[in-house]
């Protein structure tokens, strides 16, 4: 141990990437942590944790790189504590972690539950495969409904890092929603790999909108997101569901990946453009101002012109709200490996740009149509360099607005007042509490 550093016994830190299955499953191991006398060390706290866990994302190389080295920072800072690696890379990529000499230990994601018996925090296997949890922030929790995925779309890895669908029972998740409400959690975040499978594999047999239901039976000021669903996911039940319920965040995100048919058979999507349109259409009607988000990969393998052209089409006659746009990138291990990457980068750059200046087009509109009216919005934090709160709309729209720290982690109302850095990453709302 270096001479200034300080360990303080059974204190820990987490550093996690990807998306919110990894943010669910951070939450779960930090809660299983709490549960036998640990407690968590912020990061510039000056002090070394006892043991630091890396949950780390391999949705794409970079996400790998990243990882490793975030672990090599953070032996450098501090070179006692116990670094522990786990997630969706150290599935894939093992034995690289394994090899390295700043980690300490690496968790399967199946064995994440037995994380205090892995860092000898407890003697005994942690008996209850969802251990008490608990969030330092009373914004939003994430709560996992379901992990793993049966489609294999052909350009994702997921299926073989995280294994078949498998949804977590109702009897398991309902003390958990009922913690996080007894916390005084404003929202409830409902996450999973595929989580518009859910219940498929119970018996019996259940879907995602009787889950939502016996949530929301729970307290009549529950609120809940969900998190991105595939198309599949999107049935009639739960869209009536959506239309009835305002308890239920009026956002969505509907990975789409391509209009064009060709592409989504190659890429073992398992519908339609057309079913894709119809589906976003009738949720888009479902309520009067709805953030609606999605995923498109530009240059897949094949995709030529009039293929971007269809999806670019149907982008444009669709209600999105906001894009993520990625340019295809080969990953090992995938399916669409077996296809010639044959779209020039400087094509693929070029179809990226389209599409995300349409993205910003989008965005701007619908911001427009929020403007002059009141909108609920829960701040989070607070920005340094013009000291505005920062918080999310319902829909998921930014806002900064002025304000003290009262403000912070409640629900209010918020008037809508104008756009700020329009066409840019960082557009967001001006707005003023009421
Ligand atoms: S639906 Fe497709 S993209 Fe989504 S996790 Fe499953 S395989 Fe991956």
């Amino acid at each position: 141990m270096s001479k200034q550093e300080q360990i303080l016994p059974k204190s820990f830190q987490t550093h996690t990437f990807g998306c919110k299955v990894n943010y669910a499953d951070s939450m779960h191991m930090e809660g299983s942590l709490r549960s036998v006398g640990g407690y968590d060390v912020p990061v510039d706290s000056g002090v070394s944790p006892e043991t630091i866990v890396v949950n780390t994302c391999t949705v794409t190389q970079a996400a790998d790189r990243q990882a490793r080295s975030l672990i090599r920072k953070l032996s450098r800072k501090h070179p006692s504590s116990k670094i522990v690696v786990t997630g969706c890379s150290v599935v894939h990529e093992a034995e690289k972690y394994q090899n390295m000499t700043q980690v300490h230990r690496v968790v399967p994601i199946v064995k994440q539950s037995s994380l205090p018996q892995i860092v000898g925090w407890e003697d005994v296997e942690h008996q209850n495969p969802m251990p008490v949890l608990a969030d330092s922030k009373r914004t939003r929790a994430n709560i996992k409904l379901q992990d793993g995925c049966n489609a294999y779309c052909s350009f994702c890895i997921l299926p073989y890092i995280r294994g078949r669908s498998k949804s977590i029972p109702l009897s398991e998740l309902l003390p958990q929603v009922q913690h996080f409400i007894s916390q005084g959690h404003v929202e409830i975040v409902t996450t999973g790999t595929h989580i518009g499978a859910y219940g498929r594999d119970l018996d019996p047999r259940l879907r995602l909108s009787d889950a939502l239901k016996a949530f929301l039976s729970l307290d009549k000021d529950i609120r809940l997101r969900i998190s991105s669903i595939e198309p599949s996911g999107i049935t009639p039940d739960l869209v009536a569901l959506v239309q009835q319920e305002d308890r239920i965040r009026p956002h969505f995100h509907v990975p789409m990946q391509s209009g064009s048919d060709f592409i989504l058979k190659r890429m073992n999507r398992k519908y339609k453009a057309s079913s894709y349109h119809q589906k976003i259409s009738r949720l888009a009607r479902s309520r009067s101002f709805m953030g609606l988000g999605s995923d498109v990969i530009v240059g897949f393998p094949g995709e030529s012109v009039d293929d971007f052209e269809q999806t670019r089409s149907m982008i444009e006659q669709l209600p999105f709200t906001y894009l993520h746009v990625f340019p295809y990138s080969e990953r090992p291990g995938t399916k669409s490996v077996q296809f010639k990457d044959d779209v020039a980068p400087q094509e693929k750059k070029r179809r990226v740009n389209i599409l995300r200046d349409l993205s910003a087009q989008k965005q701007k509109v619908f911001l427009q149509s929020l403007l002059g009216r009141s909108h609920k919005v829960l701040f989070e934090k607070r920005k340094d360099h013009d000291g505005l709160l920062i918080g999310r709309s319902e829909h998921y729209a930014v806002v900064k607005a002025k304000g003290n720290d009262r403000l912070m982690e409640r629900e209010l109302e918020v008037k809508f007042v104008s756009i700020q850095n329009e066409a840019s990453d960082s557009m967001h709302i001006i707005g003023e509490v009421l």
